[in-house]
């Protein structure tokens, strides 16, 4: 018994550790099939799309634990094809936005419709299918470059796995190691470093092309070349999509078609950024110190 425990035990903590930080969903779903926390409605059906469909939450409440409320009656749209930032302090709340659009958890109360159907009604697969997520931390498998970037969408061609490198201006750096695509990834093989990882994420998700996109910033400073540069990939891939970016940076949100400014589970201010800096309250204070610390 023990020594089946052990594996179970180990597998269980990788899931959540992985459910935490977005990554790499269904090849652990599949795993950990019994340990899912919401299952298909009896009469789910799968997600009828339109090419740009609009998300939007209506007076969510959500809570881990039930002592705990997280999200507290929150309701937003993502209009078809545009994007929505979301900012806010440290445990506001904005990543538990995005394991509820995946579906990782049900809301308590209130509801997520895209196009107009909640995703309580949906099949998960065709739900998952249809968002594209690049997380705060992307884990990598221990197998090829090429493997690892293709698992945004499977059965994805030499050629397409190129292209989705080089968009995310990755392609260079694996070209220069000596295996190119071939050459692995992880302790013997390919380094990445957090900046390259979140690259990996980019080309992945462009492969997927899925209608609605999910970044997730990370906190972690990169350089400011590689932000950049990573910025502008994010933007390209946005383009036309339904995107929700949580940022950590406010640069990122400038020209967000709404941004949210969440605290404690709450928005407690929205508007473009010229409407937030106008309005010459929270927001407007966090924009006034980030330009403080960026011209130190
Ligand atoms: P950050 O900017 O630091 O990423 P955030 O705004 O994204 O923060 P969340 O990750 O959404 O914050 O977390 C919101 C709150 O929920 C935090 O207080 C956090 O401790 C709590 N929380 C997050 N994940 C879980 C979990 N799996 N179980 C219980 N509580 C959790």
């Amino acid at each position: 018994m023990i020594q089946l425990y052990i594996p179970l035990n180990f597998l269980g903590t990788l899931y959540r550790e992985i459910k935490q930080s977005l990554t790499d969903l269904d090849r652990m779903f599949v795993l950990m099939d019994q340990q899912r926390e919401v299952a298909d409605a009896p009469a789910a059906q799968p997600l009828a799309l339109q090419a740009e469909p609009e998300l939007r939450f209506d007076d969510v409440h959500f809570a881990y634990h039930p002592d705990r409320p997280i999200l507290q009656g929150l309701s937003f749209v993502v209009p078809a094809g545009k994007t929505v930032a979301v900012v806010g302090p440290s445990g506001a709340g904005k990543s538990t936005l995005a394991r509820l659009i995946f579906r990782f958890y049900d809301v308590q109360s209130g509801a997520i419709r895209i196009a107009g159907q909640d995703i309580r009604d949906l099949t998960q697969d065709s739900l998952r299918r249809a968002i594209g997520i690049v997380p705060q931390d992307t884990v990598l498998f221990n197998d090829t470059i090429a493997y690892n970037i293709a698992y945004g969408r499977p059965g994805a061609s030499q050629e397409e796995i190129v292209q989705a490198a080089q968009a995310a201006r990755i392609h260079a750096m694996i070209a220069a190691s000596p295996e190119g695509y071939a050459t692995r990834v992880g302790e013997r093989g390919l380094k990445l470093s957090g900046g390259e990882k979140q690259r990996v994420a980019i080309a992945r998700t462009l492969l997927k092309n899925p209608p609605i996109l999910i970044f997730d910033e990370a906190t972690s400073a990169l350089d400011s070349a590689n932000e950049r540069a990573i910025q502008q990939e994010l933007q390209k891939a946005a383009q036309g999509k339904t995107t929700l970016v949580i940022a950590h940076r406010l640069s990122t949100v400038v020209d967000a078609h709404e941004i949210l400014v969440m605290d404690a589970g709450r928005i407690v201010e929205r508007g473009t950024h010229a409407q937030l800096l106008a309005l010459g309250a929270r927001y407007a204070s966090m924009w006034a110190l980030q330009r403080n610390q960026a011209q130190q």
